[in-house]
């Protein structure tokens, strides 16, 4: 059995968490960071965190990993499953935005806590369920990563069934961009004055992802990110998403992290692998979010130098968003603009609860 984080441990290094790493003229709330303070006393059942468009998600990987006895790693695999198949969400597997030629590509990647074991698969093609080639490239592989075609015929060679991932929706919204395209944007792709479709907020480069990191009632971690990446990317960009480490992380003795948004943050950051080593150093999830996106914020303002969009109004010109969920069942989640919300199950059921902030 693994130790557990002892409470005082956890209390002494929050302060010091807290007082760490502050950049000038930001407006750190910590607002959330009491949130799961009731599963974290009682740590009965099983406790998920995902991303806003995890609600059905949480409450599928929850259901399994607390009936079935799931592995964390499969219940949130499972869980995420649905927004794969979801021709609705338009950052994820089916209907999911597809690259600057009109092609889906998808990346996934899970990580298995009591094993610290990974798999991932990149810019991988017309396989609906990016995430569970990933679960079994971990469970079947020696390896971490799988990319493009490799990736794609080890799928098919397990059976996955080849689809036309690109809807007649995200189709519309492709040709739309590739229409009001006025020259090469990729030193810069984030733009959002360019609105091509009312779902996507005006974000003429619109970012989506799913999430989910899981706690067992046993108290094992597992997760997964799965994505269509960063719409009308250039064809082979892969994002954090199926990066270990970046767009998902779990160490079984710690807690489980994950990110959506500007997934090259995510990367240069390392922000997932930061977030649960400030966990393992007592910081509270939601205070551990809050670093990375301080750590986060310091490194765009530097980037600046050599792309001054990266830094605007004394702040990232972009958005970030972190998930967290520690071994005693705390979970939180933080972002870098404000006004985002989390999914999270427990023993009270799926609900969105609000990130803290790093601006407001
Ligand atoms: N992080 C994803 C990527 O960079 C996109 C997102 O989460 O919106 O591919």
């Amino acid at each position: 059995m693994e130790s557990r984080i002892s409470r005082r441990g956890l209390l002494r290094a929050s302060a010091a968490g807290l007082a760490a790493g502050a950049v000038p003229g930001l407006v750190a709330r910590a607002a959330a960071s009491e949130s799961g303070a009731a599963s974290a006393q009682a740590n009965a059942g099983a406790v998920a965190v995902a991303s806003a468009n995890g609600i059905e998600a949480v409450r599928i990987a929850v259901e399994l990993a607390t009936d079935k006895k799931m592995r964390p790693v499969s219940a949130a695999v499972r869980g995420v499953a649905v927004v794969e198949a979801d021709p609705n969400d338009m950052s994820v597997g089916y209907g999911g935005l597809p690259n600057e030629l009109g092609v889906v590509q998808l990346d996934s990647s899970c990580m298995d806590g009591p094993t610290h074991n990974a798999g991932s698969v990149a810019s991988i093609e017309d396989i609906m369920h990016p995430a569970q080639v990933a679960e079994l490239v971990m469970d079947q592989t020696d390896h971490v990563n799988l990319v493009g075609p490799g990736a794609r015929q080890f799928a098919i060679d397990h059976g996955f069934p080849v689809e036309d991932l690109l809807t007649d929706r995200a189709r519309k919204v492709w040709l739309k961009w590739r229409s009001t395209r006025t020259g090469d944007d990729r030193l810069w792709p984030l733009n959002d004055t360019n609105p091509v479709d009312p779902v996507l907020q005006g974000e003429a480069r619109p970012w989506g992802t799913i999430h989910c990191s899981v706690l067992a009632p046993n108290g094992d971690l597992g997760c997964c990110t799965t994505t269509s990446g960063l719409a009308f990317k250039i064809p082979g960009r892969i994002g954090d998403s199926p990066l270990v480490g970046c767009g998902m992380y779990c160490d079984n003795e710690v807690g489980s992290a994950g990110a959506t948004g500007r997934g090259e943050a995510a990367i240069l950051s390392g922000g997932s692998w930061l977030i649960v080593e400030r966990m393992r150093n007592g910081d509270t999830p939601t205070e551990a979010c809050l670093y990375a996106l301080r750590r986060v914020a310091a490194q765009a303002e530097r980037g600046s130098r050599w792309q001054p969009a990266l830094w605007k109004d004394g702040r990232p010109n972009f958005g970030l968003t972190f998930y967290a969920v520690r071994k005693d069942g705390l979970y939180g989640s933080a972002n870098m603009r404000g006004g985002g919300r989390f999914a999270v199950c427990d023993s009270k059921g799926p609900r969105r609860e609000a990130c803290a902030a790093l601006y407001e």
